[in-house]
């Protein structure tokens, strides 16, 4: 498995901040994501410190990429799909499926903007309609399911529930995974349907998903997986604690450490305001906190 001081998930202007800093400390680090998923990319901003007139999101991130190669830092442009603790730090998993060790971890991987609920959605939420494989897969055991949405999360979401369900039906007219990603889907029972849902069905509980192409799916389940895997999954399956207040973004201390040590988070995923500014102020400390725990495990296990 290959080792990194530190793994930063997300490269948005949290992540890249965060790089800029790990890598001058001279420590090895890697940026997981894909710039044009940040809040940013499409963004026109006038109000950061000494940037004069609107500046485009999409050439900052850019701007931000190459100033992390120039120190030393790597970047990968795909998602992680899921995270655990290892003896000597984490284990990283990325769509490629190709392993990382990680010493210290930055999240960075900002909030998921959800798209318009379609019908029978807001209805059955909790009766059939989830947001969450990893919290809610079990209860579909031996039942047909379906999942919606183009991403990692929602690929690995089907291939997970491909493991527990009877049937499952990955809804997408589109993918947008690595390669590696769509061939183990290729491979697996998962039947992908090039649709749009249009409307989720039921009485007291779901019963089924109408497509855009008319095809009515009898499922018990549906799944609605947008983009990425969401920061709160991949956060509380490593026992990250959330914000108690809302439970919607991950409580930090002031040096943006988490519950859990060596794990560390920045920029929108920790709350509003949602600013640039905030997400590289914390990108900032998160980076020189985590520099600070290696080499405090490092002293100690020297002593
Ligand atoms: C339309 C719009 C206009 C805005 N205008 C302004 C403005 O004028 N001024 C201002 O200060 N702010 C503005 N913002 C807000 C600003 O863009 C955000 O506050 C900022 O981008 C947050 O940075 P971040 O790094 O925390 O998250 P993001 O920039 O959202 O980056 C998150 C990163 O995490 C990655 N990621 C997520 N999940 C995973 C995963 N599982 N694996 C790997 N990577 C993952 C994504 O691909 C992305 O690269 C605007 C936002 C929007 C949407």
């Amino acid at each position: 498995m290959e080792k990194y001081d530190v793994v930063i998930i997300g490269c948005g202007p949290a992540g890249l901040q965060a790089a800029i800093h790990t890598a001058r400390r001279k420590l090895k680090t890697l940026v997981f994501g894909r710039p044009e998923n940040s809040a940013l990319f499409r963004a026109h901003m006038e109000n950061y410190f000494g940037l004069v007139g609107k500046v485009s999101g999409e050439e900052l991130l850019r701007a931000g990429l190459e100033q992390i190669r120039r120190f030393g830092a790597e970047h990968r442009a795909e998602d992680v799909v899921s995270l655990e603790v290892a003896p000597e730090g984490f284990r990283v998993v990325p769509e490629s499926g190709k392993e990382i060790l990680a010493g210290a971890l930055i999240l960075a991987l900002g909030v998921t903007r959800r798209h318009k609920k379609i019908k029978g959605e807001a209805e059955f939420v909790g009766k059939g309609v989830s947001y969450c494989v990893d919290c809610d897969g079990f209860f579909f055991r031996g039942e047909p399911v379906a999942v919606v949405g183009t991403g990692s999360a929602a690929v690995h979401g089907a291939l997970t529930l491909s493991r527990l369900a009877s049937e499952v039906y990955l809804v997408a007219e589109d993918l947008e995974v690595s390669a590696a990603m769509a061939r183990e889907l290729e491979a697996s029972p998962v039947k992908w349907l090039k649709a749009r849902a249009e409307e989720v069905l039921g009485q007291d509980t779901v019963t089924g998903l109408r497509l855009s192409d008319g095809t009515v799916l009898s499922v018990k389940g549906v799944f609605f997986e947008e983009g990425a895997k969401g920061a709160l999954e991949l956060a509380t399956s490593l026992g990250v604690a959330l914000d108690p207040e809302n439970m919607r973004y991950i409580q930090v201390d002031r040096r943006q450490a988490t519950n859990v040590p060596g794990v560390f988070a920045a920029g929108d995923v920790t709350g509003p305001p949602f600013q640039v500014a905030k997400a590289v102020g914390e990108g900032c400390v998160a980076a020189l906190s985590a520099a600070d725990y290696l080499s405090e495990k490092r002293r100690a296990a020297k002593a």
